[in-house]
């Protein structure tokens, strides 16, 4: 049985369906392998982590506070004892001591109350340098998260429209009525990897394959095709339209 030109253009039809199909799976492929994406989850990551160093940063000083109020507190009342314990009397031995006591205490709240005005300022400034960075951080997450989103409804079309084109493709090549020529043409489009164009239209001298313009003589060796065989482009061999 010789192929049969009048399905060519049924051919070329489904040699459309084909390079949707072929165009949806590599769109799919680039966007899952979208470097911009992972690059924007990794800023993701790195804000998120960065968000809780400075929550914890701003605990950690804030616990800072609390410990040096409380130091300041303890050697408060201890004075205050020890004035307590001045104002009961006693001899001027016990009075001397107590009165050294309480100026040593004295002393010893100064410096943690300088302490607790350097861990008041230094909360401060974790709870403002976080303040400020919170923001940046939050956008960050919410790029990545908007870019996720916005790529995964793509994917998300591109599934449905590769449904519906496998779908048509069933059809059309089940209709088919040559099946050597389906053979031929799909042996010839998923050779070499694949992806390949098995028939295309030939117009003015140039192959709609591989865009190569034919020589005279090779041009008038196509057209000289008998009609029981099918034409073929001499550079890539897809069969052609004419
Ligand atoms: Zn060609």
């Amino acid at each position: 049985m010789t192929p049969s030109r009048s399905s060519l253009p049924t051919l070329l039809e489904l040699q459309g369906l084909d390079s949707r199909l072929l165009t949806t799976v590599n769109r799919a492929r680039s966007l899952q392998s979208s470097e911009s994406v992972a690059a924007l989850l990794r800023r993701r990551a790195q804000a998120i982590a960065a968000s809780r160093d400075l929550d914890a940063a701003k605990a950690e000083a804030e616990t800072a506070v609390v410990a040096a109020e409380t130091k300041v507190a303890e050697i408060q009342s201890r004075i205050e004892r020890d004035e307590k314990r001045l104002n009961a009397g006693g001899t001027s031995k016990d009075l001397l001591g107590i009165q050294h006591q309480i100026e040593s205490l004295t002393a010893q709240r100064a410096v943690a109350e300088e302490e607790q005005l350097a861990a008041m300022d230094n909360a401060e400034e974790v709870a403002a340098d976080r303040e400020r960075k919170l923001p940046l951080l939050r956008a960050a997450d919410a790029e990545a998260r908007a870019a996720v989103a916005e790529r995964d409804a793509e994917l998300a079309a591109l599934k449905t429209e590769h449904e519906r084109l496998t779908g048509e493709r069933a059809r059309m090549a089940a209709a088919f009525p040559d099946a050597g020529l389906l053979a031929r043409y799909d042996e010839h489009r998923t050779a070499r990897g694949g992806g390949r164009i098995a028939v295309a239209r030939y117009e003015d001298g140039t192959c709609g394959a591989c865009g190569t313009r034919l020589s005279p003589a090779d041009a008038a060796a196509l057209e000289a095709t008998p009609e029981s065989a099918i034409p073929q482009c001499p550079e890539c061999a897809a069969m052609l339209l004419l």
